[in-house]
């Protein structure tokens, strides 16, 4: 199905060129932002009056127009040689490309085409930025992932029991989130048990889930959007020390969400985190950012923090996500996908944040 926002979104991103007269989209969620178009290879060449080609291969022919109101050229060889033509009709003195994408071999392959006169610009981030505040319609996608990886969790811990592996678990996890129409995950879920909760990333193994903390990180795409989220379950009865330590990180968390708003800097959100933690002994313990933006790609600007750059600003989705790791401990992490609103910002997951005992 064609809609009209895709076209928006192209004179949005041609009033953004500056030493450009064109632009070419190589990456694929950009092609698929301002076009889309959901195939595996595709091209867009973006003139400053809006005017867009699309280019991919013939196995996209029925897709492409079923897809994108764009002009459509399906290139018998690659795709490079059909965009080199395409530059030089253009009438385009200068092209931008998006040098955070292109490989090396594509550009050579442009630059050896490139008829006399004609220039290549490096562009960083164009498009990326333009994605950051989302639209109505983005925002009830990215409301819907969250929700069905909300519902997974809660289908796959009905499935839990002491003595699965991490890797059995991170399997129904999946499971639940296939049967609830998701497309793909949007990154490898973490199941992580017991003192292999102190590292941050632990990808799901033969470890043995027994009583004791597991922390679980998943996020799903749906109809291209993506979720995010972090939840704790304490098998059996918890420590003293862990009902302190997830007291912190929930007390960051929630100093950090309501550090959101249009306008507030980045940094500030992070530091929000930070300083709560800090001030439970627990600063040198998170070793990562407090957040990230998300939408076509799980990991987008802005990046909550210390080093992260700008200002928040209505429709950006984010994550919220601070933690703990304590080497042969283990590791508390909480995260939830928040919605920037006008006055504030909206909690997207819906998943308690309460301490949770499965026995
Ligand atoms: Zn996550
Ligand atoms: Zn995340």
């Amino acid at each position: 199905m064609i809609s009209k926002q895709e076209s928006g979104r192209r004179a949005k991103a041609a009033a953004l060129f500056d030493k450009i007269d064109a632009l070419l989209v190589t990456k694929p969620e950009n092609v698929r932002y301002l076009t889309g178009f959901t195939g595996s290879n595709g091209m867009l060449l973006l003139l400053r009056d809006g005017s867009a080609t699309l280019f991919t291969d013939p196995r996209y022919t029925v897709q492409s127009k079923q897809q994108t109101d764009c002009e459509i050229v399906i290139a018998k060889g690659t795709l490079t040689k059909a965009v080199l033509k395409a530059f030089t009709k253009s009438g385009a003195r200068n092209i931008g490309f998006e040098q955070d994408h292109l490989n090396v071999a594509q550009f050579e392959a442009l630059k050896k085409g490139l008829t006399l006169g004609l220039e290549l610009v490096g562009v960083s981030g164009l498009i990326e930025n333009l994605r950051m505040a989302k639209d109505e319609g983005e925002i009830a996608l990215i409301r819907a992932s969250v929700i069905a990886n909300s519902q997974a969790l809660e289908n796959a811990l009905g499935r839990l029991e002491i003595g699965m592996t991490e890797a059995e678990f991170a399997a129904e996890i999946d499971y639940a989130n296939r049967k609830l129409g998701a497309e793909g995950l949007a990154f490898d879920t973490i199941v992580a048990a017991g003192v292999r909760a102190a590292l941050p990333h632990a990808h799901p193994g033969p470890a043995v889930i027994g009583p004791g903390m597991l922390l679980i990180d998943m996020g799903v795409f749906h109809n291209g959007y993506a979720s995010d989220m972090t939840r704790m379950v304490h098998l059996g009865e918890p420590t003293e020390q862990y009902r302190e330590a997830y007291a912190a990180v929930l007390e960051a968390q929630l100093a950090a969400i309501d550090a959101v708003k249009p306008g507030a800097g980045v940094v500030g959100v992070d530091k929000a985190a930070r300083e709560v933690l800090k001030s439970h002994g627990f600063d040198k313990a998170f070793v990562h950012s407090t957040g990230h933006g998300l939408g076509l790609e799980i990991h987008e600007n802005p990046r909550i923090g210390r080093k992260g750059k700008g200002k928040l600003e209505t429709g950006m989705a984010i994550t919220i996500e601070p933690g703990v790791y304590l080497e042969g401990w283990g590791g508390i992490r909480i995260e939830d996908t928040v919605l920037v609103t006008s006055t504030g910002c909206e909690i997207l997951t819906p998943t308690s944040k309460a301490l949770r005992v499965v026995s």
